[in-house]
């Protein structure tokens, strides 16, 4: 006899290439000489205005300041208002479901969107968190590749993974791990495959577009949410991202304003009942008391963009195949060798931490998070390039004292 339910294993089996990373770099926790770029965690203290936002919010001013808070009216309408600015869709308060960040709103969007066995569209490379969420909400993810070198959306591929069963499609856009930022012309042509397809299988087939990396752009790169091309999408945000503090949890659910008012009004109604049946999924109230000053702080673009152009320029001057982030404070390159583990352990060798394509379901390459300082970037650099030609990859590797630190590749 087994303690857990099915749904319980598949979604423990689903995380298992994720724990077991963790057991292998348990290392990094006593390392001292540890340059991790593992995950999107911050390598410097808190931006400044952060910590004072929380403050000005932790001390009670009412006897109900640490009431049970659901979407706290001031934080939907400050969301609404930006959104509608970022977005240029007219965004009401009552399309905003506050949550606990990205994650959050992602299972909101399940509870409220999907029956148990419906088939939920994922994009490969994706995030490694998809496929556990939908085994643990009873729903099964079906995968659909992106373009193999472009890492574009293939709106084909999508189509030929829809069936009768498919409920929800989700995508990522800045994307993780590849940084690509999608143009409108692709939910366009997305919006036109899933009206068809809902059409011919009598089931509105939704569209989640999951959107934690928005703000995160460089060199001045548009955005274009996939709410403006097809009137059934739902958004999910975090704040975690853009302010480098995952850790406190916020973000949103919101439902594209073009959507036709009775499914609307239906969702609107639903946000909060199914919020409080998720296991009240609302954000801290002092999280949500903060969200206008928490609107106005970012990390810092321009260092992050050097960040990016450094280690974009080094690794492709050195002969590593790395694809240019569009968004995201993600690096993503092809192994040299083709062995993403062979290539990652060795450079644990060397104290270097970055994340195998494994997690990723791609063997064959790695992550790099440009969370790390860059203090953090100039030291690893020689240990990237020396263990990359030690795989044979970059044949034509420059010595690392030719990069110039301006190369934007
Ligand atoms: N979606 C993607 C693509 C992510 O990379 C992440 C976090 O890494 C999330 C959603 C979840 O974000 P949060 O932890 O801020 O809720």
């Amino acid at each position: 006899m087994t303690a857990m339910s099915a749904r319980a294993v598949a979604a423990k089996a689903a995380v298992d290439v994720v724990t077991s990373f963790f057991g292998r770099i348990q290392a990094l926790a006593d390392d001292e000489h540890a340059l991790d770029f593992t995950f999107g965690n911050p390598h410097e203290m808190a931006l400044p205005g952060l910590p004072a936002a929380l403050r000005a919010q932790a001390e009670p001013r009412t006897v109900n300041w640490f009431a049970y808070k659901s979407s706290e009216r001031p934080a939907q309408e400050v969301v609404a208002s930006a959104l509608s600015g970022e977005l240029g869709l007219a965004f009401e308060p009552d399309d905003i479901a506050m949550t606990q960040g990205a994650f959050g709103a992602m299972s909101l969007a399940f509870a409220l969107l999907c029956d148990a066995g419906d088939e939920v569209v994922i994009p490969m490379p994706g995030w490694f968190c998809y496929e556990p969420m939908l085994y643990a909400a009873d729903l099964t993810p079906v995968r659909a590749p992106l373009e193999p070198e472009t890492f574009d959306l293939d709106v084909d591929a999508i189509a030929r993974a829809l069936t009768p069963r498919t409920r929800v499609v989700v995508v990522n856009s800045p994307a993780n791990p590849t940084g690509r930022v999608y143009p409108r012309s692709a939910w366009d042509a997305l919006a036109e495959v899933l009206e068809q397809a809902s059409r011919t299988h009598g089931r509105r087939i939704w569209l989640l577009s999951d959107e934690p990396y928005r703000r995160i752009r460089f060199d001045g790169a548009g955005f274009a949410s996939p709410a403006g091309s097809y009137p059934w999408t739902l958004i999910d945000y975090s704040y975690g991202k853009v302010l480098l503090a995952p850790g406190q949890r916020l973000g949103y659910l919101a439902l594209s304003p073009l959507l036709p008012a009775a499914e609307r009004n239906e969702l609107r109604a639903a946000m909060f009942p199914l919020g409080l049946a998720i296991g009240w999924g609302f954000p801290d109230a002092v999280m949500q008391y903060a969200v206008p000053e928490l609107e106005t702080l970012s990390l810092d673009m321009a260092e992050l963009t050097r960040k990016r152009d450094r280690l974009y320029g080094a690794l492709t001057q050195a002969g590593l195949q790395v694809t240019r982030p569009e968004g995201t404070f993600y690096l993503w390159g092809r192994a040299p060798g083709g062995d993403a583990v062979a290539f990652c352990s060795a450079l644990e060798q060397r104290h270097v931490y970055v994340m195998p394509g494994t997690l990723f379901d791609q063997p064959e390459h790695f992550r790099v998070s440009l969370t790390a300082t860059m203090s953090m970037i100039e030291q690893a650099l020689p240990h990237l390039v020396e263990v990359a030609a030690g795989f044979g990859g970059p044949t034509d590797a420059a010595p690392l004292s030719r990069v110039s630190s301006r190369q934007s590749g």
